[in-house]
């Protein structure tokens, strides 16, 4: 009898326990350990917005995540509808501008199969009294909702236990390369060994990269949510997940604004934020997010918040749903304050393949995305390294070995817009 090949997942947010679910799918003949730290879906992953669209104005990344909510689809198919939530309720792109393009792409000015878009002020006032009345545009993007991605990760891992995965709690301190293989070391003394290594560490990518003497192009920008009550039923409770499309400043009473001017910690406030500010109705309140932050961090594991952050968001948002201002002046509480990183990209496409090590592979920089897109990355991840059939038309542009490929970069930095929120 041949022996098995092993394979060891280290990581195993969504994008490692994805991988390891497709490796063990498509082949029976694979011995799959994944590793982690803490528990699985516990980091990254369990900060996630849950929000997903197949809507992206890079045409790899429409098809991608396209890709993944079939995926998605079809697991609900298989397990039944139960095994984990996804509700189509639709995503809003609003903006006080007719004209103005969502994303930076032109092609929303009218609808089409994906996408509603609409602009008479009586129908905007009528199906959407909550916002401001001189909002110009809705952009309903058909194909998105939220899910539920502790469940949907939940099952991946119990079909991939099934099948004979192992799970091996603890921090990796090293990963050694020899000719017989990998021999991965860990905090508690153990060693693992493996013939092929999977790289799937989120926001840690470049730290057990550097193990094996790899560095990807990546950045970890730390990002805020926030959930609070909604004593005042603002917010309806089937609105779609809610996003404004235009950058502001915010608009400060004159005293607050000379505060803030007075000291150099505060004038981050008083710059013009980026469009994006998103707010769903959620666990009987409301989320409300904005990707506010751009700089590279040094990633760690335990996250500070970010002063003002609530007020800052609720400020925003109260200039397209006004009835929030009450909020800004009164917060509700209790207010649950969380964060996390966005692991990604300069051009903001995933890591996913091979990597310039032999047997070493990587499934990550999966940015804000990561919940929408898991199922797809963790398929293209098994299909690298079983290497049987033939993988999807985007697998070239999602893999690391597109940085040597200049005219690929240059057509892939040609898309208006990253898509992110
Ligand atoms: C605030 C926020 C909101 C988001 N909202 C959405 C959304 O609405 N929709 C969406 O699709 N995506 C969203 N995302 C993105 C999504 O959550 C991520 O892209 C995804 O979770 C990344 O998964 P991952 O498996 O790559 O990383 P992770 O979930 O971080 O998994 C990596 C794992 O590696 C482990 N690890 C790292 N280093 C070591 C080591 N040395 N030893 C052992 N284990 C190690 C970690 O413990 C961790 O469990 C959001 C992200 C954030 C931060």
């Amino acid at each position: 009898m041949t022996k098995k090949k092993s394979i060891a997942i280290c990581g195993a947010g969504i994008a490692g326990v994805a991988t390891a679910f497709y490796l063990l799918q498509q082949s029976g003949d694979v011995e799959v350990v994944l590793i982690d730290k803490n528990q699985p879906l516990g980091f990254t992953t369990s900060k996630s917005g849950e929000n997903f669209r197949d809507y992206w104005p890079q045409p790899i990344m429409q098809r991608f995540v396209g890709r993944s909510i079939d995926l998605m689809q079809a697991l609900r198919k298989t397990h039944g509808v139960t095994s984990f939530e996804m509700v189509f309720s639709g995503y809003n792109f609003i903006s006080h501008h007719k004209g103005a393009p969502i994303f930076g792409s032109t092609d929303e000015s009218s609808s089409n199969d994906n996408m509603k878009v609409t602009t008479d002020p009586m129908t905007l006032k009528k199906q959407y009294p909550y916002l401001d009345g001189s909002i110009k545009k809705v952009v309903t993007i058909k194909k998105a909702g939220r899910l539920d991605v502790h469940a949907l990760g939940s099952l991946l891992l119990r079909e991939s236990k099934q099948k004979g995965m192992r799970f091996q709690q603890g921090e990796i301190l090293a990963i050694k390369q020899s000719a017989s293989g990998f021999e991965i070391m860990l905090d508690s003394g153990n060693v693992l060994k493996a013939d092929q290594v999977v790289l799937a560490a989120g926001p840690f990518l470049n730290h057990l990269a550097d193990m094996v003497g790899l560095h990807f192009p990546i950045i970890n920008t730390l990002q805020h949510k926030f959930i609070i009550p909604d004593p005042k039923e603002i917010i309806p409770t089937d609105m779609p997940f809610t996003i404004y499309g235009d950058a502001q400043a915010l608009d400060w009473s004159a005293e607050e604004a000379k505060f803030f001017k007075s000291e150099k910690k505060y004038h981050w406030l008083l710059q013009r934020f980026p469009a994006g500010l998103h707010i769903k109705p959620d666990s009987g309140g409301i989320k409300l997010g904005w990707a506010i932050q751009n700089g590279d961090e040094i990633p760690v594991w335990e996250t500070t918040k970010l002063d003002f952050f609530p007020q800052v968001v609720l400020k925003g948002a109260s200039k397209f749903i006004p009835a929030l201002r009450e909020y800004e002046e009164h917060m509700p509480s209790p207010l649950i304050a969380y964060s996390g990183y966005y692991t990604r990209t300069k051009e903001n496409l995933p890591l996913i393949g091979p990597t310039e090590k032999q047997d070493v592979f990587v499934v990550g920089a999966l940015a804000g995305y990561g919940t929408m897109a898991g199922c797809a990355a963790g398929e293209l991840c098994a299909g690298h390294i079983l290497g049987q059939g033939k993988l999807p038309e985007y697998a070239a542009y999602l893999a690391p070995e597109r940085y040597t490929d200049p005219e690929m970069m240059k057509l892939i930095e040609s898309t208006l817009g990253d898509g992110q929120l």
